[in-house]
């Protein structure tokens, strides 16, 4: 597994004391100026002598401009300087790239104090510390020459820190910290194949490889928080005057309750694809459209209440594209510890449409949430026979030697029903 997969960043504000912002602006005036001086430095060279200057032709400057003037010495650390560096060879490599593609780029150009975004600080220990708090969550960042500053921030997870950024934007100061977490044992104890799909009355239905069931239900703070967001979107259209303080200050509540709720809504994603990357090795389930990114909202048509057309657009917001987000997050988790995802063609294996146990085709009205086959008898919740087609369609499809590496053992005795193919 390569190296750059495991590499994290997070982004903590600091809160440095009035004097320290003062000598954070004066290392960020001296990084812009070594950016602006080396631009100029190969622009001349180019234009006087037709010379390009390499990255490590200005790093050599440097070293010179170092030892000769203690004003360059003295205002940053050497490696960060050297970082500055290779921040304006990358601008440079990317317009030649660009050049070399046809395109036409903008020339890498001088940068005033407001557009300069920030420097990069390399090892860990050479000139600063991050010292984490509270499981990495908060913190402090020791800069030489700036001193002891507090930092803020939501990391999950902590690790080696490697090189990172101190940005500035907006007049507001931020470590942007990388660091390396350990990577995922590979022999965890996830040895299980799942497939999954959705339902508007229960958020996830699954199937294991054993023919068990691996239910999501709908959590239940998502329908308390869309009774407040209706409630705050009313607040907000009983005031139509666009210009009245009162308006204007519910429309911040509207729109601070939406980015609670989005924030909410990815920790528990998080937590639940988590959890689910752990146990199982293959996972499968239908190929991600826009038809099944999101749920249908004519769960909530069927039954006409009270302002339909604000919850149908509420739900969009909040329940219907947790699924899309869901995949994506437990699609990279699984992909990440060395599991198997498996896309299953829905237009051609119908899922929603096909017995799980005698492969029988037949059309379902959305209304219809059991699976009663014509053929065969066969009973079952309406998602989970289609996660059971989709379970045996993918444990069919996949090769006993793809399948002896995620480490599933002999699924083909235990099987969810008996295997079928797709004509
Ligand atoms: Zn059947």
């Amino acid at each position: 597994m390569s190296e750059a997969r495991n590499l994290r960043k997070t982004t903590y504000r600091l809160y440095p004391t009035p004097k320290q912002v003062f000598a954070l602006d004066a290392l960020l005036r001296s990084h812009q100026q070594l950016y602006n001086a080396a631009l100029e430095e190969r622009i001349s060279a180019w234009s006087k002598a037709g010379k390009s200057i390499s990255y490590a032709d200005q790093c050599k400057s440097l070293t010179l401009l170092r030892r000769e003037l203690p004003e360059w010495r003295d205002a940053a650390n050497c490696s960060s300087q050297q970082m500055t560096l290779r921040r304006l060879d990358k601008a440079f490599t990317a317009f030649f790239r660009r050049v070399k593609a046809g395109q036409t780029p903008g020339f890498p150009r001088f940068k005033s104090l407001g557009r300069f975004s920030g420097f990069s600080v390399k090892s860990h220990g050479d000139g600063w510390r991050f010292t984490p708090t509270d499981g990495w969550k908060h913190g402090s960042l020791r800069l030489s020459g700036v001193g002891q500053i507090r930092a803020r921030g939501q990391a999950r997870q902590g690790g080696e820190i490697r090189a990172s950024d101190i940005l500035h934007r907006d007049g507001r100061w931020y470590l942007s910290l990388t660091v390396a977490v350990a990577s995922p044992e590979r022999t965890r104890q996830a040895d299980g194949a799942l497939a999954y799909d959705w339902g508007v009355e229960r958020f996830l239905s699954g199937v294991t490889h054993t023919g068990e069931l691996e239910n999501i239900d709908n959590p239940r703070w998502w329908q308390q928080e869309m009774e407040q967001t209706i409630r705050l979107q009313q607040a907000v259209s009983r005031k139509p005057n666009r210009r009245s303080n009162r308006r204007k200050k519910a429309v911040r509540r509207l729109a601070a309750a939406r980015a609670k709720v989005a924030r909410k809504r990815l920790d528990w994603v998080h937590q639940q694809t988590a959890a689910l990357a752990g146990k199982y090795a293959l996972v499968a389930t239908e190929e991600l459209t826009l038809k099944n990114m999101t749920r249908s909202a004519s769960g909530t048509a069927e039954e006409p209440g009270k302002q339909v057309a604000q919850k149908a657009g509420l739900n969009r917001e909040i329940l219907d594209t947790a699924p899309g987000l869901f995949t994506s997050l437990f699609r990279y988790k699984v992909l990440e510890t060395g599991g198997e995802w498996v896309d299953a063609p829905t237009r051609k294996l119908k899922p929603s449409q096909r017995c799980p146990r005698c492969w029988h085709v037949a059309k379902k009205q959305l209304s219809q949430r059991m699976h009663c086959c014509e053929q065969c008898g066969h009973q079952e919740n309406r998602d989970t026979a289609s996660a059971r087609v989709v379970l045996c369609w993918a444990l069919e499809s996949i090769s006993g030697q793809e399948l002896a590496e995620t480490g599933i053992h002999s699924p083909r005795e235990t099987p969810p029903f008996a295997t079928h193919r797709v004509e």
